[in-house]
């Protein structure tokens, strides 16, 4: 697997913090302490300070709160009120201090000169790292400038309360204590090192702005000598809350010199820095200030204004997401998991339910500010479970089943354009190949110019708009259109099938070449997807486009400026001539297009994709669910698949052919999806139909459908059926194999028989009584675990 796909996870923002944590020089974690008073939550808001901010009882009351002027607000409205609510947390938050565990002095003695903002934050915390502190003050008590904000900002007692930490936590003081140079020299001698938090010096003192260290010196310095010397960033300020982070950092620098450890390493963030995470404002709802109604906030003012801040993080991708949702993973935790998958416990039950559960719509990438998605690295997990065998056959076993159909002589067919003259060519040539498995399959020797591909979904969903569209096709591209039929493989792509794929893309790209190269018209969004991955050298057209070419039909009904929602399918979000065209084809027709939020290059999967419909349903009924509350309109959609899905959420949804070569009615609308044995049955229909009606071909012995005696199955069955994806030829092939073998067990209570048959990866249980009227189906089921014989 590419390593670069993991490595493009690694760099997702998702952990970056907000603007203004990231300028709060302590990183306070502004977005956490917002939700808790959000919640009333004080004294946990009022703890998410303390975790930063040694004495917060006061820093908390008078910081100068730089982080302000970040905050992504101010790019709408105003900024959070941040230096009010940390206000808020002190007042209703703050609990009166507890007696403070200190840790044992083991690493050194230092002397703090100064016992101001910085002196005491430098004394709390190198007493935290295990260092016998003495704080010598010229004054006769601590403090400082704390108490230049008395009786404004904050009172008396508060101060007095939390400065009384100091002699809790053991740190001694030396107070009416002047220090010059003189004395420090000494100290320098008798202290493992000094820290100077004197606010002013009398002399130059050459600080070393990374380490705080003064020359090479056992001293190190921090506060207002740092403030007001040019910092790194070319300010100069006299911050409290520039104080306190300058001597924190620098307590740190005297733990490592003391240890003799780099002092240098792993400090990059420190300080205040600009974030790299991008907040998505999109759908930020404008909201001014709260206004104080006092002095400072009440709490439900505070409660309020908390809730303006919006808990900056990137989720970009997860907000567009259901599936990143469901799983609660963004791309960086989700490419993790897969790593840890890969090497230890692939095939978890976990991890394989998420990777089947990726729609591959590649919306994360369009979403994130980093291009960081997680389709190309889910599909290649997916490849690398298959080659290890990790994959789980049940997860695709039924949609590549359908695609093996799909490219059966059941529906399978490349047909030149059906004219007198290349109609008695065929004949002759097929009675030549003489091979019954090619049925349907000629390949001209004259040149195709056009070929209509539609897709196996279309044709199962709608077969009726295959034909009208082909026959169209047929009256007004005069140059000639021919037919392919068959799955282009887009479910061995999703379901990691390498193999799958190579054999599908080959026998299209043969089957273009044989027949001179021609242009391909495609009517499904997942074949585009296809055919620009995996074909980029066949052209091709979407019928959207050619349709814009050719006109409308004349019987095309008038929607009368009736407005609806364009749902653009994933498979071609960036295909900007089919968002186009579908919206013109729209236009032309008297359609007026309300866009939906996430639209053309953005938009959301259906839930189909990625066979998401097939490993896990309730996750793709989500996808559909969302898109259709996004929805206030009917929604126009250009794919089978998604007009199912949403319509068996109950949407009313048109697909543009409904528009073109339908009704355009509330039956077209609300046509719910044909079930899974009809799905197979209409796609082998469509086929005898056009080759009985365009190419003269009768119905051919291979195409017949095996006996069906006249099976009665009850709705609860065919529910079921439904449910555990059984068609109607597995229950054939079960009585028929029963019938053949005489393998079956017969219950004389009711006289019915019970047999069962492994196709493929699933064993087949039908139990069935023969009556006069036909063979009445009484119970259907099915697993996966194999019936061994001994
Ligand atoms: S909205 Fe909140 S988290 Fe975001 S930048 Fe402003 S204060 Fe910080
Ligand atoms: S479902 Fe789409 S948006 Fe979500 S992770 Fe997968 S590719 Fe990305
Ligand atoms: S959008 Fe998603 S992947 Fe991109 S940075 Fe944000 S969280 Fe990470």
């Amino acid at each position: 697997m590419e390593t670069n796909l993991f490595e493009a996870c690694e760099t997702c923002l998702q952990d970056e913090p907000a603007a203004t944590t990231a300028r709060c020089p302590v990183h306070v974690d502004i977005a956490l302490l917002c939700s808790e008073l959000e919640k009333g939550e004080f004294k946990k808001a009022y703890k998410v300070l303390e975790k930063r901010i040694p004495f917060a009882g006061i820093i908390g009351m008078i910081c100068d709160h730089p982080c302000e002027t970040v905050c992504v607000r101010t790019q709408l409205d105003q900024a959070v009120q941040i230096h009010d609510l940390e206000r808020a947390a002190v007042m209703y938050g703050r609990t009166p201090l507890k007696k403070i565990a200190s840790a044992p002095k083991k690493n050194g003695k230092i002397a703090v000169v100064g016992g101001g903002i910085s002196g005491i934050t430098a004394a709390f915390e190198l007493d935290k790292r295990g260092f016998q502190v003495t704080i010598f003050e010229a004054d006769r008590r601590l403090g400082g400038r704390i108490w230049d904000y008395e009786g404004s900002l904050i009172s008396k007692e508060l101060i007095e309360e939390e400065l009384k930490l100091i002699g809790r936590i053991g740190v001694r003081v030396v107070y009416n204590s002047s220090i010059g140079t003189g004395e420090l020299k000494k100290l320098a001698q008798e202290y493992d090192a000094v820290y100077l938090g004197t606010g002013r010096w009398e002399s130059e003192l050459f600080i070393n702005q990374e380490t705080f260290q003064i020359l090479d010196w056992p001293i190190f310095a921090g506060g207002r000598l740092i403030n007001q010397e040019k910092s790194a960033a070319g300010r100069s300020n006299d911050s409290v809350i520039d104080s306190v982070s300058t001597a924190k950092r620098a307590a740190l620098s005297i733990e490592r010199f003391v240890k003799k450890i780099s002092m240098t390493a792993s400090r990059e963030r420190e300080g205040s820095y600009q974030t790299p995470l991008v907040y998505d404002m999109d759908d930020v709802i404008t909201a001014q200030a709260t206004m104080k109604t006092g002095e400072t906030y009440t709490e439900e003012e505070a409660i309020q204004e908390a809730g303006r801040c919006l808990k900056c993080r990137c989720v970009t991708c997860l907000k567009a997401c259901s599936h990143l949702q469901h799983f609660n993973v963004t791309p960086k935790s989700y490419g993790r998991q897969i790593q840890i998958n890969e090497s230890v416990i692939m095939g978890t039950r976990y991890a394989n339910p998420m990777i089947n559960s990726c729609t591959l719509c590649g919306l994360c990438k369009e979403q994130c500010p980093l291009g960081i998605g997680m389709k190309e690295l889910v599909r290649e997990t997916r490849e690398s479970m298959v080659e290890k065998n990790k994959m789980p056959p049940s997860a695709h076993d039924f949609a590549l089943r359908d695609m093996e159909f799909s490219n059966s002589s059941q529906f399978y067919l490349v047909k030149p354009p059906p004219s007198e003259t290349t109609y008695k060519q065929l004949s002759r040539m097929e009675a030549e190949q003489g091979n019954p498995s090619n049925q349907g399959v000629t390949i001209s020797a004259e040149k195709v110019k056009y070929l209509f591909y539609p897709g196996c979904q279309l044709s199962a969903s709608c077969p009726d708009y295959v034909e009208k569209s082909y026959r169209y096709l047929l009256e007004k591209k005069t140059d000639g259109v021919g037919l392919m039929l068959g799955c282009c493989g887009a479910p061995a792509d999703w379901a990691g099938r390498k193999d799958m794929m190579a054999e599908s893309t080959q026998r299209i790209r043969r089957v273009w070449s044989e027949l001179g190269e021609p242009i391909f018209i495609l009517a499904c969004s997942s074949c585009i997807g296809t055919f620009e991955r995996y074909l980029p050298e066949i052209p091709y057209f979407s019928l959207w486009e050619v349709l814009e070419q050719l006109g409308l039909p004349e019987e095309a009904v008038s929607g009368k400026g009736r407005k609806l929602n364009v749902h653009d399918s994933c498979s071609t979000r960036n295909n900007q001539a089919v968002h186009e065209s579908v919206r013109k084809l729209a236009f032309d027709l008297d359609y007026e297009i309300e866009e939906l939020h996430y639209s053309k290059s953005r938009t959301k999967c259906c839930g189909y994709g990625g066979l998401v419909y097939f490993a896990n349903k309730e996750q793709a009924e989500q996808f559909a669910v969302e898109r259709i509350l996004e929805s206030g309109k009917d929604l126009l959609v250009y794919c089978a698949m998604c007009k199912d899905l949403f319509i068996e959420k109950g949407k009313r949804t048109f697909h543009i052919l409904d528009l073109i070569f339908g009704n355009a009615s509330d039956a077209d609308a609300l046509r719910t999806m044909p079930n899974l044995s009809d799905r197979h049955e209409n796609r082998a229909v469509l086929k005898r139909k056009l080759l009985r009606e365009l190419w003269g071909e009768n119905e051919m012995e291979e195409l017949k459908q095996p006996n069906d005696w006249n099976l009665q199955i009850p709705q609860e069955i065919w529910e079921r059926m439904e449910k555990r994806f059984i068609l109607l030829e597995d229950i054939k092939k079960v009585i028929e194999h029963a019938k053949v073998t005489g393998e079956r067990f017969f219950n004389p209570e009711d006289e019915s028989y019970l047999a069962s048959h492994r196709i493929k990866y699933v064993t087949y249980w039908v139990r069935f009584a023969e009556q006069e009227d036909g063979i009445h189906v009484l119970s259907v089921y099915s697993h996966r675990m194999e019936v061994m014989k001994e």
